[in-house]
């Protein structure tokens, strides 16, 4: 039995851990993929107080350490069911281990949304991570699809590597931060396309082009590499039994992480909320650890 079970673990989950650990409760973290979370597909961090130009995976590394250093545990399982037995609560996972808890924090973030074109998923050279798959396309053409922070960072992370790089987005507008799309902007290998739709894989065993769609107009781009950077989207049907979730599947939970189910908290992407940085991450991990800090001791 642990005092909390935390499910994620990137930087809300073990930002929580780390407050649990401290204040001597006991916690396990369960993290189906890869430790870290979103910010291991950042190249350079810029905007997180004190740690200018640090990569995102030495960033997740260091996070992973301090977990370890406090005495917490992580697991790599995926958590398929939450259920409340009595007054605690019973943690499934898909290879039917469970898991019981005091407490749970749901810290699971948000998946890549996918543009949902046919061969998508198994088509050798998509990728929807620049950091991890960029080095394979160094020297080569590639298209990063999206208007959004992680489109412009993506674009500017295979810009160093690529020998050029066509950025493609369905609107005039962005979403990125200026500062990032000006840098982009500056950069001599790479094009802004706006008003473009992606709207077909081509090639047969692996990418050679994609079609993209300009209002009527269809225009055939040669790439080895599509990379797609349209956004998240979370995954928290597991949980629905003890959190509600809004109409895009988000856990409603306020600026206190507390759910509608005493002792059960969400933290990071996966709740409704307005601003999803890496420092608001961190920020859910202190207020949801604490918050199950509290809740423990009066129970
Ligand atoms: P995002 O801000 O939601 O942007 C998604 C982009 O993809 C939008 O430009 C959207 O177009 C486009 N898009 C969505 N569906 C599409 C489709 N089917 N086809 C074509 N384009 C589509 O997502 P994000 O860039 O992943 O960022 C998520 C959050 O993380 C944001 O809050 C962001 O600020 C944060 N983040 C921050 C940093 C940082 O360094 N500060 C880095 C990465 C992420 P429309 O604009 O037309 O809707």
């Amino acid at each position: 039995m642990f005092d909390c079970v935390i499910i994620g673990g990137g930087t809300a989950g073990m930002t929580a851990a780390i407050y649990l650990l401290r204040a001597g409760k006991s916690a396990m973290i369960l993290e189906s993929t890869a430790l870290g979370g979103q910010i291991t597909a950042s190249a350079r961090i810029e905007n997180f107080p004190g740690l200018l130009g640090v990569s995102g995976i030495e960033y997740a590394d260091k996070l992973a350490e301090q977990v370890f250093h406090f005495g917490g545990q992580i697991e790599p399982v995926e958590v398929k069911e939450v259920r409340k037995e009595g007054d605690h609560f019973m943690i499934e996972t898909t290879d039917d281990e469970r898991y019981e808890a005091k407490s749970v924090i749901i810290a699971t973030g948000a998946a890549h949304r996918h543009l949902g074109l046919p061969r998508e998923e198994e088509l050798p050279g998509v990728s929807y991570c620049a950091v991890c798959d960029g080095a394979f396309y160094k020297g080569k053409d590639v298209a990063v699809v999206g208007g959004g922070n992680s489109a412009v960072q993506s674009a500017l992370t295979l810009a160093d590597l690529c020998k050029k790089v066509t950025l493609i987005h369905r609107r005039e507008g962005f979403r990125a931060e200026p500062v990032l799309l000006e840098r982009l902007r500056s950069l001599a290998n790479v094009e802004i396309r706006t008003g473009g739709v992606v709207s077909e894989l081509q090639g047969e065993d692996k990418l050679s082009s994609v079609e993209v769609t300009f209002g009527e107009e269809k225009e055939i781009l040669p790439i080895d590499g599509l990379f797609i950077a349209v956004g998240q989207k979370p995954a928290n049907e597991p949980f629905a039994a003890l959190v509600d979730l809004d109409e895009e599947g988000y856990i409603v939970a306020g600026e206190d992480c507390c759910t509608r189910t005493k002792g059960v908290y969400a933290a990071g992407d996966c709740r409704q909320k307005a601003v999803r940085q890496l420092v608001t991450a961190a920020g859910d991990g202190a207020t949801a650890g604490l918050a199950a800090v509290r809740y423990l001791d009066e129970n």
